[in-house]
């Protein structure tokens, strides 16, 4: 059976979550400065939009954590190939990350910032994607929630396809 690309959010979708996630997060971080951490490689286009609508100071880095499993589902393991390059210490850190399925990625990142002592570490995820949750991570602040479906465009990949499109569909067989 081809692949079906159902649509679920469109730019103008994106755009207003977007929008509203820099305004809360701006509010929150009033005053502050803050490290937007980006996770590599989905969430480059979501990280680009939102950095560009703070009212706050940002610095920007990016790690790259990849999880080995099947094609649509993550394995649990989780390896770190690009590390920070900033100094955390003492920084209010802002986890930017694309979606959030069992919560592996993130919690390994979570543990993986402590040892840069940072002031805060706080986590926005683009997408929460609920169904398949294994491990209970604070997300702070979450632009569309989903329970199920593996979700392509905005950054997000399928064989490292489809990441450029600017709108996001759920794929189907
Ligand atoms: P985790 O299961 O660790 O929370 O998510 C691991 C990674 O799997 C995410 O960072 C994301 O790159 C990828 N992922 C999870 N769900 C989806 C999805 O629906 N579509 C795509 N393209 N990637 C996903
Ligand atoms: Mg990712």
């Amino acid at each position: 059976m081809p692949l079906q690309m159902v649509p679920v959010l469109s730019k103008a979708d994106i755009a207003k979550k977007v929008s509203t996630l820099a305004q809360r997060i701006s509010k929150d971080y009033a005053h502050k400065e803050v490290v937007a951490v980006g996770i590599l490689k989905g969430s480059f286009i979501f990280l680009a939009d939102l950095v560009r609508e703070l009212t706050i100071p940002v610095q920007i880095d990016f790690v790259r954590l990849a999880s080995y499993g099947s094609d649509t589902a993550s394995s649990g393991k989780v390896q770190l190939t690009k590390e920070i390059e900033l100094d955390l210490r003492n920084r209010h850190v802002l986890v930017v990350e694309d979606i959030v399925d069992s919560g592996m990625t993130i919690a390994y990142l979570l543990d993986h910032l402590r040892q840069f002592h940072p002031e805060s570490v706080k986590v926005c995820a683009f997408i929460d994607k609920t169904e398949r949750r294994e491990v209970e991570i604070p997300i702070d602040y979450v632009g569309h929630v989903v329970d199920h479906g593996f979700l392509v465009g905005y950054g997000l990949d399928f064989d490292d396809k489809y990441r450029a499109l600017p709108e996001i569909f759920h794929l189907r067989q």
